[in-house]
């Protein structure tokens, strides 16, 4: 069909200035009332970590890391001059597991951690040490958990697939602690550590001489992002308690959980396919800025627009394709391909929709196509960028350091061509041209394993 109805799809996608100002602002005002209240759409999490490495962080510490189908344990050197060595293993979880007794996973688990020390740190085991040689232990936990202290934090439900049904409502440290306890290892849960945390201390302490980092951003299958905040503006906290953790810092890692913000897609904007691929997930109606930017959901928006230009614009005319019309057939990686094919004739995209949709097409369908695919990525890293120039606002980072140091991990990030371009773009817009030459993005190494050790350490 006509040029236009493509230029409208494109356009569909994109936000021009004056909305991502607009959502910067709503940005804040979400992010502020999550830090004063509880049952926010923005849950702000207090993650009572409140130290942020400087690269001179010394000792040796374990990370272990339950996030999906495996567990991954492993000890963590921490040399001292923002370097560190690492040893790890990983070992699947079983179906039986995942759904089994508390008592049964976190026994294996501690089992692990056993095996762990026995083939790596058989010194633990000597006799005659005392306490100055327990192991501190960083718990890298994915799943939802209303955290209490840094090393305490009740599991609100499972995800993934896990139902440990007598876990719910426990505190998922002490279910670890008393495993390892049993085993009679010297090893102590210093932290409940989340990912996006974990990411802002590796990121910390592997970039010295750039102290200012204040944030961590994930950009992978979901995305979040903690940062740091002045320890006063968590009023939800309460008064005592805020006065007593002041004592000794003046500031707390947040774990915005910002994948919820702008539920009602008020600013955020909601396209034909964001509503199509909201009614085909399990939670209608919740995470909308997630499901805008995340690994887990562009391709499927990609998808569907290609449906869209296959039965309203005869995109791939009298050709059949079952794979087209099966919901999250596409990666975001497919988008990444595509955003990397330079070539004149466009031929690996060619080759790639003819492997994965069996389809065959014409050079201006790949044309209209690739220009698709740019504004679902560059939607993606607006959206992201809009929202981490307005933490630095609402943190008033750029008053307070000559420079800001962002550190990112994520397969989005990593792999999507000029994501962090595209980033830049709207972080100029919300924060200004000279702030955003003071702003450094980089990804993080490891967040997991030494984010984790590094928050057992300050703990
Ligand atoms: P996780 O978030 O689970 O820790 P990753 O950071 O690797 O893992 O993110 C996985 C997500 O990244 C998936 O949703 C996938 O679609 C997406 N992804 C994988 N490869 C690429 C790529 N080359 N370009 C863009 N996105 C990718
Ligand atoms: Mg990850």
């Amino acid at each position: 069909m006509t040029k236009f109805s493509v230029d409208e799809l494109v356009n569909s996608f994109s936000l021009d200035n004056v909305q991502l100002k607009r959502i910067a602002d709503l940005f804040i005002k979400e992010a502020e009332s999550g830090l004063e209240n509880d049952g926010q759409p923005m849950t702000m999490i207090p993650t009572y970590v409140t130290a942020i490495p400087s690269g001179n962080e010394k000792g040796t510490l374990l990370a272990v890391d339950l996030g999906g189908t495996n567990f991954r344990v492993c000890s963590v050197n921490l040399n001292g001059d923002g370097t560190f060595g690492i040893v790890q293993s990983r070992v699947a979880i079983s179906n039986e597991l995942m759904v089994g007794t508390s008592n049964a996973l976190f026994g294996f688990l501690a089992q692990q951690v056993k095996k762990f020390l026995k083939q790596h740190h058989e010194d633990h085991f000597a006799e005659d040490k005392g306490p100055e040689h327990v192991l501190k232990l960083g718990f890298t936990f994915s799943f939802p958990v209303n955290q209490t202290a840094i090393n305490r934090g009740t599991l609100i439900r499972w995800t993934k697939g896990f139902d440990v049904k007598d876990a719910v409502g426990k505190d998922v440290c002490q279910l670890l602690q008393e495993q390892l306890d049993k085993l009679k290892l010297k090893v102590h849960v210093a932290a409940l550590v989340n990912d996006t945390v974990g990411t802002l201390m590796s990121r910390a302490y592997c970039s010295p001489g750039k102290q200012e980092t204040q944030m961590g951003v994930i950009l992978g299958t979901g995305t979040n992002c903690a940062y740091v905040e002045n320890l006063n503006a968590v009023t939800k906290i309460g008064a005592e308690t805020v006065l007593k953790l002041s004592e000794s810092s003046p500031m707390m890692i947040i774990n915005t959980e910002w994948g919820s913000f702008d539920k009602g897609c008020l600013t955020i904007g909601q396209t034909l396919f964001d509503s199509i691929l909201d009614s085909e997930t399990l939670n209608k109606g919740y995470h909308m800025f997630e499901k805008h930017v995340s690994g887990m959901f562009l391709g499927e928006l990609l998808r569907l627009a290609l449906v869209e230009l296959h039965t309203k614009c005869d995109f791939f005319a009298s050709q059949h394709s079952d794979a087209l019309f099966k919901p999250w057939k596409l990666d975001t990686s497919a988008l990444s391909f595509i955003e990397a094919d330079t070539s004149t004739d466009l031929d690996e995209t060619e080759k790639f929709l003819l492997a994965s949709l069996h389809l065959t097409s014409t050079l201006a369908e790949r044309k209209s196509i690739k220009l698709v695919v740019d504004a679902i990525g560059k939607r993606s890293a607006h959206l992201a960028g809009a929202v981490i120039g307005a933490l630095l606002l609402h943190t008033q980072s750029f008053e307070k350091m000559p420079q800001v140091d962002v550190g990112v991990d994520g397969s989005v990030f990593k792999f999507y061509p000029g994501y962090e371009k595209y980033i830049r773009e709207s972080l100029r817009v919300v924060v200004g041209e000279q702030n955003e030459k003071r702003v450094a993005i980089g990804l993080a190494e490891d967040g997991s394993g030494v984010g984790a050790a590094l928050c057992a350490l300050v703990a």
